[in-house]
């Protein structure tokens, strides 16, 4: 991947949480405190605004520069949480991407996210789409097997109890909502495989 497909990735995924920014913000207030869309739409709209610079080095670089964004423009939870996702990625960019390196460096970057939440999969968090997105690279899967597991994942967080993050709160009543933090997660991976297909 090169920094002109790379930086196709990021403004798809910019503009795809914030298309749906409303929504996540809807999801937010059922079982959160109703700023997830906003916050991510606050990050990845500066993630825009700034993509010239972002994007005048390598994948490496732009990826580290997206997270160091979102850090400082997200706030919240997922602020940091997102944050680290996207500079853990631009750390571990490798020179060679093949499904391998992918899977290994999507995985680093994903248990810099756990580490950082003290949080691991069946909380009801983002960690339900990203832990079995890696899963799901590791086995080779391609854009259409990784699109139907991430969604299935999202949606498996509706039946889960919270035990992370702000919708722990509610204990029980977390129960019956799909978490906001799956569902922008699953976003973003929708918004990669489409550029990835339409790529060809
Ligand atoms: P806040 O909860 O501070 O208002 P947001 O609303 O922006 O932050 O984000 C909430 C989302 O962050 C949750 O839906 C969940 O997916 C994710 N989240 C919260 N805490 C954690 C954690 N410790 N580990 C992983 N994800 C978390
Ligand atoms: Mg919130």
């Amino acid at each position: 991947m090169n920094i002109t497909q790379a930086r196709i990735i990021i403004d798809s995924v910019a503009r795809r949480v914030i298309a749906h920014a409303d929504e996540l913000t809807e999801l937010d207030q059922a079982i959160g405190d109703g700023d997830h869309g906003l916050n991510m739409r606050r990050g990845f709209e500066a993630v825009l605004a700034d993509l010239d610079t972002l994007a005048a080095g390598d994948v490496g670089a732009l990826f580290n520069g997206v997270g160091r964004t979102l850090v400082m423009k997200v706030g919240g939870a997922s602020g940091p949480l997102y944050g680290t996702l996207f500079m853990q990625l631009g750390k571990s960019w490798p020179a060679e991407l093949n499904a391998q390196t992918l899977h290994a460096t999507c995985r680093a970057a994903v248990d810099a996210v756990a580490a950082r939440g003290k949080s691991q999969q069946g909380q009801k968090t983002m960690l339900d789409v990203l832990v079995p997105m890696c899963d799901e690279l590791a086995t080779g899967a391609d854009c259409a097997a990784l699109r139907a597991r991430c969604a299935a994942c999202a949606q498996a967080t509706v039946p889960m109890l919270a035990t992370r993050g702000r919708a722990s709160f509610l204990k029980e009543r977390s129960i019956g909502h799909l978490d906001p933090g799956a569902r922008s997660s699953q976003l973003m991976i929708e918004a990669v495989c489409d550029c990835l297909e339409n790529a060809g």
